[in-house]
């Protein structure tokens, strides 16, 4: 998963790593200064061992001289002051990597201007450097996906029935979606009903009755062409009557002719107030996703994201910065085409997957 985005920060680090070079020339004010470093060391040493008290040989003497300019000039040949100069080409690859990896421009310029931040400046071992800039990488990203999350299977008990819209275009894999969560819900002993509320889609309808079948869920549904705030009005009232724990609502996903979608999902969340907006997105739209995101949740307000494909999106950066757009969290990832192929959102787990 996400192996575009983890090649192209290793050639990053890579490359950053490499602006400190094994066999770095030494400047010759340095070798200057060096030498009246030395022989301020020496005047010190000369001091101490001129006091009778410090019987100190003429060979330890050496050796102190020989540690202090020999520790210097290792020093001086490994360790380097970073200039913005060092850094101006290697960062704006960087920041061109990521943007060609999905992730948003406004992300690639935060991870960036952290990197340096961290570097800037720094007097860095050459050993030292791959750490650095992983360590800032892992800040960066950990920063960018830290958006207040919250627990699903915990949120859902919180109120009966729960209703869940689920928002997103057509393709998203919205459908899937509400099955694979319908099917964890009742894994969890909970009991759901899913709405068909893309009433304007006749193979909509039936392919939420398919999966309802598969997975022993009622399917409340309206004929074609109803409205949807209506289908899911009732599927509320029926899960009241039957003590049913959760509805999953499907909504429409484009918009139909004379119809508008934002208004139409507007009256949806009016009339039925759903208790959470779960937009899905397909990570394959890449880029899009933003748009997606910000059309959404400014027509209807969205409160966390669902992202399906990621076992087919090799870019990665779109999951990446998805939630830090709108500043809302990602629950999972659709990984695959089974009910199970859905992945609880892991932070420190796409971290480290993106930087080992
Ligand atoms: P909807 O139009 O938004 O309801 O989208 P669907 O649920 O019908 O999904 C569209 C297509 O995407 C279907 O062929 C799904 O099997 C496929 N799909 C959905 N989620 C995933 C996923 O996580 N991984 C993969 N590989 N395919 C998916």
């Amino acid at each position: 998963m996400f192996g575009f985005l983890k090649k192209k920060l290793k050639e990053s680090i890579d490359k950053i790593s490499n602006v400190i070079k094994p066999k770095e020339e030494i400047p010759i004010e340095k070798v200057e200064e060096l030498i009246e470093e030395v022989k301020e060391e020496e005047k010190e040493i000369e001091k101490i061992v001129k006091k009778p008290k410090h019987k100190i040989k003429e060979k330890v003497k050496e050796e102190l001289k020989k540690v202090g300019i020999i520790e210097k000039i290792k020093k001086a040949v490994v360790e380097k002051k970073i200039s913005e100069d060092d850094l101006k080409d290697v960062l704006w690859d960087l920041q061109i990597s990521l943007i060609e990896s999905d992730v948003a421009v406004e992300v690639a310029e935060k991870i960036v201007s952290d990197l340096k931040d961290s570097l800037i400046g720094k007097s860095v071992k050459k050993k030292e450097i791959e750490k650095i800039v992983k360590d800032s990488l892992e800040k960066s990203i950990l920063d960018i996906l830290d958006v207040d999350s919250l627990d699903l299977l915990e949120r859902v008990k919180t109120k009966k029935p729960f209703l869940i819209v689920f928002l997103g275009f057509n393709g998203s894999g919205k459908t899937t979606t509400i099955a694979r969560i319908g099917y964890m819900l009742k894994n969890n002993g909970l009991k759901c009903v899913f709405a068909a509320g893309d009433s304007w889609r006749a193979a909509a309808i039936e392919q939420l009755e398919e999966h309802g079948k598969k997975l022993g869920i009622e399917v409340i549904k309206q004929k074609y062409g109803s409205d949807p705030a209506a289908v899911i009005f009732d599927a509320v009232k029926h899960a009241k009557s039957k003590d049913i724990n959760v509805v999953l609502a499907d909504t429409a996903g484009r918009s139909h002719a004379n119809i508008n979608l934002v208004d139409e999902l507007k009256k949806v969340c009016r009339v039925n107030k759903p208790d959470l907006k779960i937009l899905v997105l397909d990570a394959l739209t890449g880029n899009d996703i933003y748009d997606q995101c910000k059309m959404f949740n400014n027509a209807v307000g969205v409160d966390a994201l669902i992202i399906t494909k990621a076992d087919v999106y090799d870019k990665g950066g779109a999951a990446l910065s998805a939630s830090h757009t709108i500043n809302k969290p990602t629950l999972y990832f659709g990984v695959g085409q089974k009910y199970e192929d859905l992945e609880k959102f892991d932070s420190k787990k796409i971290v480290n997957n993106l930087l080992s």
